[in-house]
């Protein structure tokens, strides 16, 4: 049986740069990863180290990790579906990311296709293949994964027919894929509860082939709300058996798997999100077995 491919979200610091990645990735006993680059919701980006880049890439072999597994996410402002104001520094950011990428040794890309803001959703997508077509070149080596958006406010990309309409309208169709959300496609309408019809959906309209990279999260929503609420593994709407089901799904063991679930708050008292669920909930992944104390075992774990 081929091993499960498991990660989560780690954080990527100006000093330590991919290694601290690595190392953190490694903390919870993962063997892939995803991070940004700098702040996810702002555009201000370090240099790249190529000696710490070496090492991390040094760490991950040793270690057990793939490089081609392992994914950077694009900040979430970069929105190349409204063609205003900041339309051409979102072309110019995305090429920019796409060296960074490169010159880190990763392969996977993945973006949030764009918010139309009230242009519609078909000059939306146009928006995005002008965009995706000024950035990805002949040359391009990273594979630029779209995600399955939510539909909260004008997203983009909500549902497989629009991500499939932005992959024929570009140039370099074989570098563009998909990023599944688990939660983001349930609060958009799919019912994740049926994921083998979902799947095949998938499979007839974008093609399975198209499917590079899952993010694994519960949803504090109903089916359809388009809310785009993460929620802990098991500890949502979509349910630890259906999440246990798509990870383990057998038409998907090639396909890296990274949790994006909420921190959990040192007490019940507090909102502040202080300590990360990933090697808990890999733990219980690996288990197959629902953990019901796992917010008291990750308390008292970072304690
Ligand atoms: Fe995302
Ligand atoms: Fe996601
Ligand atoms: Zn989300």
């Amino acid at each position: 049986m081929k091993e499960l491919i498991i990660g989560a979200h780690v954080s990527f610091h100006k000093d330590t740069q991919l290694i601290g990645s690595v190392e953190e990735a490694l903390s919870y006993n993962a063997n892939t990863f995803m991070f940004y680059t700098g702040a996810p919701q702002n555009t201000a980006r370090v240099t790249i180290d190529g000696e710490s880049t070496k090492k991390a890439h040094q760490m991950m072999h040793e270690n057990g990790i793939d490089s081609s597994h392992v994914i950077v996410h694009a900040p979430y402002i970069i929105n190349l579906a409204n063609n205003g104001a900041n339309y051409e520094f979102a072309i110019q950011f995305l090429k920019q990311e796409i060296r960074r990428v490169e010159a880190l040794g990763i392969t996977k890309l993945v973006l949030h296709p764009g918010s139309h803001v009230g242009l519609g959703v078909e000059m939306g997508i146009k928006n995005i293949i002008d965009a995706l077509n000024q950035v990805i070149q002949s040359d391009t080596k990273v594979l630029v994964c779209l995600e399955t958006m939510a539909g909260k406010g004008s997203e983009c990309g909500k549902t497989f027919e629009e991500l499939k309409t932005i992959i024929d309208g570009v140039h370099y169709p074989e570098k563009v894929a998909v990023c599944l959300d688990t939660c983001h496609i349930h609060d958009a309408g799919y019912s994740v509860a049926n994921f083998d019809e979902i799947l095949n959906q998938f499979n007839e309209i974008i093609g399975l082939e198209k499917l590079a990279c899952l993010h694994i999260n519960d949803s504090k929503n109903e089916c359809g709300t388009h809310k785009d609420r993460h929620e802990n593994i098991g500890y949502g709407k979509i349910g630890f058996d259906t999440l246990m089901h798509i990870i383990y799904h057998e038409q998907l063991t090639e396909i890296p798997k990274i949790l994006e679930t909420p921190y959990v708050s040192a007490d019940d008292t507090s909102s502040k999100r202080a300590y990360p669920p990933y090697r808990f909930e890999i733990d219980a992944i690996r288990k197959k077995k629902y953990n019901p104390n796992l917010i008291e075992e990750i308390r008292t774990y970072y304690k």
